[in-house]
């Protein structure tokens, strides 16, 4: 099971310090940085330490984990004021929904109107 750490995978190396990251909140099995490529006023990644590569992997193997994923999610959401105006939380899942890093990741998106549905 690939859980070690990925020696091409882009986020397993921000998980362990060999790309840099703003990283906003971090826990045992989580870590929240800012998105390079923000779509939104706050737009964070939240990531599990262990290499999945998508969110239904990785529920099928730590479903612990998987809800961790989404309590840091919840929690850098009340970090950056977003309770009250309201936040998304977006797992893009294989290529044709968008995902382009195949380390399992949240998208926390606020600070602005949001549309839906997404495109
Ligand atoms: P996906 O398209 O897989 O759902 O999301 C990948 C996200 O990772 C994109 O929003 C992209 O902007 C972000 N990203 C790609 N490379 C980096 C990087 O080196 N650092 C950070 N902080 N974000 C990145
Ligand atoms: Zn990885």
């Amino acid at each position: 099971m690939a859980t070690e750490a990925q020696a091409d995978c882009l986020f397993c190396k921000i998980v362990t310090g060999d790309v840099p990251a703003t990283i906003v909140r971090e826990t045992e099995t989580t870590v929240a940085f800012r998105d390079i490529n923000p779509q939104a006023p706050t737009h964070v990644l939240v990531i599990p330490k262990v290499h999945r590569p998508d969110i239904a992997a990785l529920a099928a193997s730590h479903p612990q984990i998987a809800a961790d994923v989404l309590t840091t999610a919840g929690e850098v959401a009340a970090m950056e004021d977003l309770v009250d105006s309201g936040y998304r939380v977006v797992f893009n899942t294989g290529s044709g929904a968008g995902q382009t890093v195949f380390h399992a990741h949240a998208h926390l998106l606020g600070g602005r109107g949001l549309n839906w549905p997404p495109g």
